[in-house]
């Protein structure tokens, strides 16, 4: 594979329920440089104080990898979640690749976040549905857990691993998407959700790796 996937720690959050969630980002390096998927947590204090965060700067995450933000030739967002995309600003050298639903949505539902981003400045490369980013890495329009949520294909030999963002939070959820009870937040429409999760379940990816939980899948 000439693409290799580095995962980041980038913060813990507090659930509603009071368990302790993870916040993951990815690095996938190419032979011409580092893409990094989701730039971990930030926003208004209310907003952390709210999730009971314990962040980390992305700059020190990346500095285990012994990287720094101006190694990052381009960034993904899988969606445009407080912990998603929250430090997007330490890579203003960057474009960001995000779904053009998804800015339109966030500038609607989100607009304190989105002036906190300070987003006019961005250079966004606005997607329209799945597309290839670079050879081997590509992007699928998977919405539901926002209405341009993307998950993002890292493509081997034959097989491929999926970064799958929070299309679905947790093993449980990506292995059983019919079931009801879903947590808080996994889904702002339902049944768009499970057709995105279906989806990507047909596409059989070799290996899932989740934002907010620590075990990998493997098929
Ligand atoms: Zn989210």
């Amino acid at each position: 594979m000439t693409l290799e996937i580095k995962r980041l720690h980038l913060a813990s959050l507090e659930a509603s329920d009071g368990s302790r969630w993870p916040v993951h980002g990815f690095v996938v390096t190419h032979p011409g440089g580092a893409v990094l998927v989701d730039t971990g947590v930030g926003g208004p204090q209310d907003v952390l104080d709210d999730w009971r965060v314990v962040n980390r700067s992305v700059a020190d995450a990346l500095a285990e990898l012994d990287m720094s933000p101006a190694d990052i030739g381009l960034v993904i967002n899988t969606h445009l979640h407080f912990d998603h995309c929250g430090q997007n600003a330490v890579f203003k050298h960057a474009p960001f690749y995000v779904q053009r639903a998804e800015l339109s949505r966030m500038r609607r539902e989100s607009s304190e976040l989105y002036e906190w981003f300070g987003f006019m400045n961005a250079r966004f490369e606005l997607l329209d549905g799945d597309a290839e980013v670079l050879p081997g890495l590509e992007v699928i329009a998977t919405p539901g857990h926002t209405e341009g949520h993307q998950c993002v294909v890292v493509r081997g030999d034959g097989a491929f691993d999926l970064l799958i963002g929070d299309a679905a939070y947790t093993p449980r959820q990506y292995a059983e998407p019919g079931r009801d009870n879903l947590p808080p937040g996994q889904a702002s429409d339902v049944e768009a959700w499970r057709e995105s999760v279906r989806k990507i379940r047909s596409l059989r990816p070799e290996h899932v790796h989740f934002c907010h939980h620590t075990d990998i899948l493997h098929s």
